[in-house]
């Protein structure tokens, strides 16, 4: 088979002002960026309002293996094969971080006759969102800087003077804004900034910063979860950068850096509108990560999709317990419409990974084993997709399980896979198919498409694990023990005073967007299957009030990934005539 970018290179795409029209935007609506892809202006939701919305579909999967088990593809292949069975259809995925372009994973456009194209441009930069949300993070972190030096090297009262500015006299110790680059770059996490040499001040004040990956920055978050621009702006005014020597906060609107960000993220809010390898049309909006952020595409682009199509495609990153748990319990809060059906992703080589047959240690290469027939560890495995099915369903939505077939998979475990979920009886609906589109486009997702349709004729009940006015540990022991099947979680003694703080500061009433590996159910990556008997430690908590969350930090989880000894990147490169070699 022609690897993904041969594959994406040989398909001729439409123009995207066709596809557009297609469906249902009008010329007032776009804003080109070339002829393959197009900003989508958010106001076309005022000329859509009075539209009754189609139905949403959340693809999600099976704890997965650091590969992936191939939600993107599913979720691409599933729009298509939508599309084939004459559905009017559209896809809403995140927008790549090159963090893991070059470093693991490789590129998030799906793959094989599954893609998002041109998956060399969604790869890398598309329009520049995430670009947009580096230099807004980072403008904020630079006025925080300016500042603290401006008040420090005057002095309080003469800068009022000086300025007619109040002073925001910001405690030095406690800054909780670090600095963001879309890169996976280890020896960033800890850094010194304003050093000086002996004697001078004229870098700055010296303190301890560090960064995280983009993906990971609370402007990400507001990205995907703002309603709108008016939205996004107050949004940003709310972000807590760190606080005054009172102990009170000190906001962006505080430091009159809010307006600036929203300017340097006003494109950022329109979706892009591009096209799968058959020509489904497609919103790529925000990327925050499922393990260290919530893990969805925006809002604004599945209320656009929702509005133009009767079924809206969308992926949450990881296993149910991740991104899918953030999109029912953040996304679906602050929209205020939840998912209609979850798809399931299930691979036989994910399934064997979480048998407890293989020693599989975090970091290293995956055995050759996993790639190969062996019925007992496809056995073994099951108890873990038994486990994803049932809490999608504890959400009140009908559960699709969508097998992923590789090119080494054998019919025989495809089809025992495919017997034991429609013998075992789950108390729910649920309902399998076997999803070919990798490697034959919407053709081979056409009976995971049907029964997508048939389950949404199941009128869901749709319920997030907790409401928002539960008390914060009432939230994040909700979702360890409800949302994991844990036994509830321990916070560290710096947890313990950060929740005393934030209940008093009035932040109670927020959502808790776990930070956790996703290699496992619970907290531990080498826990497989479906653990139980299992407590959460949670290491510290971080505001995010302009996203409307609570983060919690939970075991050694990092907020800026390292690269790998072989990273991906390794492989890329370009000929003379400018086409992209390598990228996959
Ligand atoms: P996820 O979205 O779940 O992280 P992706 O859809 O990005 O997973 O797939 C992970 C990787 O596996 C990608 O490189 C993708 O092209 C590849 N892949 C997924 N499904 C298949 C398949 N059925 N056959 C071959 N490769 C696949
Ligand atoms: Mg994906």
């Amino acid at each position: 088979m022609k690897s993904d970018i041969q594959i994406c290179r040989d398909t001729n795409l439409t123009p995207i002002d066709q596809i557009a029209r297609q469906a249902g935007i009008l010329p007032d609506d776009l804003t080109p960026q070339g002829t393959l892809k197009a900003k989508v202006k958010p106001s076309i939701l005022k000329r859509l309002n009075d539209r009754q919305e189609g139905k949403l579909v959340l693809v999600t999967a099976i704890t997965p293996t650091p590969l992936g088990e191939g939600k993107t593809v599913t979720t691409i292949g599933l729009a298509q094969g939508l599309a084939k069975i004459n559905q009017s259809v559209m896809a809403c995925i995140r927008q790549p971080s090159m963090g893991p372009v070059f470093g693991v994973k490789g590129g998030a456009a799906g793959g094989g006759y599954s893609q998002v194209a041109p998956m060399e441009k969604l790869n890398l930069h598309l329009t520049g969102d995430i670009h947009a949300v580096t230099a807004a993070h980072n403008l904020a972190a630079a006025a925080l800087d300016a500042r603290l030096y401006h008040e420090e090297r005057h002095g309080y009262d003469a800068f009022a003077d000086k300025t007619g500015l109040t002073p925001l006299r910001i405690d030095i110790n406690r800054i909780c804004w670090k600095r963001v680059m879309d890169h996976n770059d280890r020896a960033l996490r800890m850094i010194t900034v304003g050093n000086n040499e002996p004697g001078k001040t004229i870098n700055g004040i010296a303190r301890d910063d560090g960064f995280d990956i983009s993906a990971a920055s609370e402007l990400m978050a507001i990205l995907a979860l703002s309603k709108d621009l008016a939205d996004m702006r107050q949004r940003l005014g709310r972000i807590v950068l760190a606080y005054n020597l009172d102990g009170q906060p000190v906001t962006a609107e505080d430091l009159q850096v809010a307006g600036a960000m929203a300017v340097t993220m006003c494109e950022a809010i329109e979706p892009t509108l591009m096209q799968t390898l058959e020509g489904v049309p497609t919103l790529i909006h925000a990327g925050p990560f499922a393990n260290i952020a919530h893990g969805n595409s925006s809002i604004i682009a599945d209320r656009i999709a929702l509005k133009l199509s009767d079924y809206t495609i969308t992926e949450g990153g990881f296993g149910s317990d991740m991104g899918f748990e953030k999109a029912c319990n953040i996304k679906a809060q602050q929209a205020e419409r939840g998912p209609d059906c979850a798809v399931v992703v299930a691979t036989l080589r994910g399934l064997k990974a979480n048998s407890g047959c293989y020693d599989l240690r975090p970091g290293q290469a995956l055995p050759d084993a996993i790639f190969s027939p062996d019925e007992k560890a496809l056995l073994g495995g099951f108890a873990n997709l038994k486990w994803h099915i049932r809490n999608a369903a504890k959400y009140g939505i009908p559960v699709v399980v969508a097998i992923n077939r590789f090119p080494q998979d054998t019919d025989t475990e495809l089809n025992l896979l495919k017997a034991w979920v429609s013998e075992e009886d789950f108390g729910c609906y649920v309902d399998v198919a076997i999803s070919e589109a990798f490697g034959n486009g919407g053709e081979g997702a056409a009976e995971l498409a049907q029964a997508v349709v048939s389950a949404c004729q199941t009128p869901a009940q749709f319920k997030p694990l907790y409401s928002l006015d539960q008390s914060l540990e009432e939230k994040l022991m909700t979702v360890a023990e409800v949302g994991y099947g844990g036994r509830g979680v321990e916070l560290s003694p710096q947890a313990k005073q950060q929740l005393a703080e934030l209940k008093q500061q009035g932040h109670d009433n927020l959502a808790v967007c776990m930070a956790k590996t996703p290699l496992s159910i619970t907290h531990d990556p080498s826990q497989k299957g479906a653990p139980t008997d299992f407590i959460v430690p949670i290491r510290e908590l971080r505001l995010c009030a302009g996203a409307g969350f609570v983060y919690a930090l939970c075991g050694n989880v990092m907020t800026m990934p390292g690269l790998p000894e072989k990273p991906a990147y390794m492989a890329l490169d370009i000929d003379d005539d400018g086409n992209i070699i390598g990228l996959s």
